[in-house]
């Protein structure tokens, strides 16, 4: 939809100067045939209609960071100490990114809103109370707007979880609420559910979840985070219908005008045991930043010669599965620019060997999920290519 107002405002933009142009050739023709003749200086007789401004610059480059916990010391990958996250969202400000409020992303999809050229969206998922004790201070501290990805079973459950009168709290000040679904499983697990029962579920867990926040909190929920990551054309379009202006994934890619969406948004997992992950979120390149979102959307299924480790369609049984690729079918690709994307996980730090055109990751925990989704992106020749295969994990 962006696109298409930004290319009708160029089109309006350069149209007064294609007229101008095209009339101009008849005088051009008279004017051949006295060539000496002193150029008449005309007192603005021609109207150079004014360009219609740009509404909305196309240039932005948003990176949405996804947390779980805030523990010290995090007892896993998915947590993180109240210290390291105050030192990346000092890292944000250092490097001149700007951290926009989900309402501004919105507006700036919708196109109705500019934003600044490098932007962060930050979004915790899940629900726990380290959300509230240990994230927010620090975010207030910032003056950072965030969105908490909750999802209804799981608040005032006890243990680690946030209460209601907490999010309550937040919503009060400015805290935009997400949802994570009702129970978080899998949106794409049908189990032995029939079709009806199915779907049923399904709109429970997306429609149900949102009335339940919006009706607790007396909030408007705009946005869904799919548990896992996981999901497939029709979570997808059961979301839209639910009324969710974006749904959000895993798969640690940047958002720009012409990403896809709005049905998935990526975003990158930070994971306290691989810095790799946020180090990429941060890193917005050199000037333009590069489009790896629109390639990786386009990502052709890996070629059948391309020779992938689990392959295509595979079963292994190994929760921690070494995961590689061939990409000498992906053409001459420039070593700095190749990711690993895993669904559940989002960006990797995955090595490739320019030499062999090999690239492999092995993760450090186990995938969480039976599904995987693997994503290559690189840039060869000047050009994005992508390529993506699926492979099943069944621990015995
Ligand atoms: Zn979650």
């Amino acid at each position: 939809m962006l696109k298409s107002v930004v290319c009708r405002s160029l089109l309006l933009a350069f149209l007064p100067a294609l007229l101008a142009l095209t009339g101009c050739k008849p005088r051009a023709k008279s004017g051949a045939e006295a060539p000496v003749a002193p150029p008449t200086p005309t007192p603005a007789p021609t109207p150079v209609p004014t360009p219609t401004p740009t509404p909305v610059p196309s240039n932005s480059v948003v990176s949405v960071l996804g947390y779980h916990r805030f523990e010290n010391p995090p007892s896993d990958g998915l947590a993180i100490s109240t210290r390291e996250f105050e030192a990346q969202m000092q890292r944000l400000k250092d490097a001149g990114i700007t951290v926009i409020s989900m309402d501004d992303f919105l507006a700036w999809r919708r196109g109705a809103k500019a934003i600044p050229a490098r932007c962060a969206v930050i979004t915790i998922d899940d629900g726990y109370v380290s959300g509230y004790t240990e994230a927010w201070p620090v975010l207030k501290k910032f003056g950072y707007p965030f969105t908490m990805f909750v999802y209804t079973n799981y608040i005032s459950a006890g243990g680690k979880s946030i209460k209601w009168e907490q999010l309550a709290e937040m919503v009060a000040a400015g805290v935009d609420i997400g949802s994570h679904t009702v129970s978080h499983a899998s949106l794409t697990r049908k189990g032995t559910k029939s079709d009806g029962e199915f779907e049923t579920w399904l709109w429970n867990e997306l429609r149900g979840s949102k009335d339940i926040l919006e009706q607790r909190l007396n909030t408007k929920v705009r946005t869904l985070a799919f548990p896992y990551g996981i999901s497939n054309e029709l979570v997808k379009q059961t979301g839209l219908k639910a009324g969710y202006e974006a749904l959000f994934t895993v798969n640690g890619i940047k958002t720009q005008a012409n990403s896809p969406g709005p049905d998935s948004i990526g975003r990158y997992i930070v994971d306290s045991t691989l810095p790799k992950v946020f180090e990429m979120a941060a890193n917005f390149g050199g000037g333009a930043a590069a489009p790896v979102s629109a390639a990786a959307a386009s990502a052709n299924p890996a070629a059948a010669v391309m020779v992938t480790q689990p392959m295509e369609g595979e079963t292994v049984k190994d929760a921690r599965p070494l995961i590689k690729a061939n990409l000498a079918s992906l053409g001459k690709i420039d070593p700095k620019t190749v990711e690993m994307q895993l669904s559940g996980f989002g960006t990797v730090p995955a090595t490739y060997d320019p030499a062999t055109q090999i690239i492999q990751f092995q993760p450090t925990q186990k995938l969480r999920e039976r599904a995987c989704t693997v994503t290559v992106t690189a840039t060869a020749g000047g050009k994005k290519v992508a390529t993506r295969w699926n492979f099943y994990v069944e621990p015995e």
